[in-house]
């Protein structure tokens, strides 16, 4: 990367300068001279530039993003002013980082460089520059989306309607958990989805209890549960939602425990809304399945944020310290796991409105037998 730059300062497109001003005012509140920021997601929200391989350095009066020839042209033409990498991302990023602070504490975020790379960019960092290890500055500010991310997250979640549907229509018994994720990924990406936002689960009787399973070549069996935890990416915008199905007659035991993570999911659900804690609403959920004699069986947090990413910020969970505010998107997915017998996990996903919330995942959650 050169330290001249293509352009002296070019104007960022206006949908992008608020962001850049908010991220500004959080350098000045912690009186950094600078920040790098790594992260592709966090690029994309701060430029609009899709690259797999930037970084950029955001001061109080600039913001310069570092990148390689086939990324410069399209980040010039965002109005950004674009330093191009030479030879090395980190010691090119290193000389123009400390170039742009002069001096002062530059705040970079730890986990988004390998150590290799840490060592070639401290390697050319001028002496009058200090490091200060900061993770997830942008993407606190990114937990509160505007009208237009909101938009594009509510046209993903649509999608999954139509999928579960899909489900529902060609049944499960005697498929294998495979083809009906294979299925669910074709409707998706034929309904306008643009990818998947993570592999789709399809967990079918006693792989129901591993809350993540991946499908394979399993036949799903008669009288069992299926869950489904879906989601998929529609203009840069992710969506995630699970259903659990009924295939047959399921046992006693099972229906018991949807029956459980249905109590629990729309207990905690309803208590999203502004300024409630993202401890006090999982602890909703995870008394009542305790109290149902399964506290042992919910081993995962309750809920995540979801935007540019299927998992970010804000957390509801028991080492959560988030408070929930207007413009949030949140998941609400208590599940509970019984090794040998099955699983359940019932998931919406919804946005924080100024009092209280509404649910993008509208597909229906009394149990469907498919
Ligand atoms: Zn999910
Ligand atoms: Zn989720």
């Amino acid at each position: 990367m050169t330290s001249t730059t293509t352009q002296s300062h070019p104007v960022p497109a206006p949908s992008t300068r608020e962001r850049i001003e908010r991220t500004r005012a959080a350098i000045a509140e912690n009186g950094w001279s600078g920040l790098v920021v790594l992260d592709g997601a966090d690029i994309r929200w701060l430029t609009g530039l899709s690259s797999s391989n930037a970084a950029v350095v955001v001061t109080p009066d600039r913001i310069v993003v570092a990148t390689d020839f086939r990324y410069v042209a399209e980040a010039a033409a965002r109005g950004l002013e674009v330093a191009k990498i030479e030879q090395s991302m980190w010691q090119d990023l290193g000389r123009v980082a400390g170039e742009l602070a002069g001096g002062g504490a530059l705040a970079y975020p730890p986990s988004g460089l390998t150590h290799r790379a840490f060592l070639q960019f401290t390697d050319s960092l001028p002496d009058n520059v200090t490091l200060r290890a900061v993770d997830g500055v942008v993407q606190r500010l990114r937990v509160i989306k505007d009208a237009d991310e909101i938009a594009r997250i509510r046209r993903a979640a649509d999608l999954l309607e139509g999928a579960y549907d899909l489900v529902a229509n060609l049944g499960l018994a005697g498929r294998t958990e495979a083809d009906v994720a294979w299925s669910i990924e074709r409707h998706l990406r034929e309904a306008g989805a643009t990818a998947l936002s993570f592999e789709s689960i399809v967990a079918g009787g006693g792989n129901g209890a591993f809350p993540h399973h991946t499908p394979g070549s399993d036949t799903i069996a008669t009288d069992t549960l299926v869950t489904v935890d879906i989601g998929c990416v529609v203009d840069g915008y992710c969506s995630d939602c699970t259903r659990t199905f009924a295939v047959g007659s399921p046992s006693s035991d099972l229906l018991a425990i949807y029956d459980l993570t249905l109590r629990a999911q729309q207990a905690s659900l309803a208590a999203v809304q502004p300024g409630a804690a993202g401890r006090d609403i999982d602890a909703i959920a995870r008394d009542m399945i305790a109290e149902g004699g399964h506290g042992e069986h919910f081993g995962h947090g309750l809920g995540h944020g979801v935007g540019m990413q299927v998992h970010e910020a804000p957390r509801l969970a028991r080492t959560s310290d988030d408070v929930l505010a207007p413009g949030m998107i949140v998941t609400v997915e208590p599940g509970i796991y019984v090794p040998g017998l099955g699983g359940v996990r019932i998931e919406d996903l919804v946005v924080v409105t100024a009092d209280g919330h509404d649910v993008l995942t509208n597909y229906t959650k009394d149990l469907v037998h498919a």
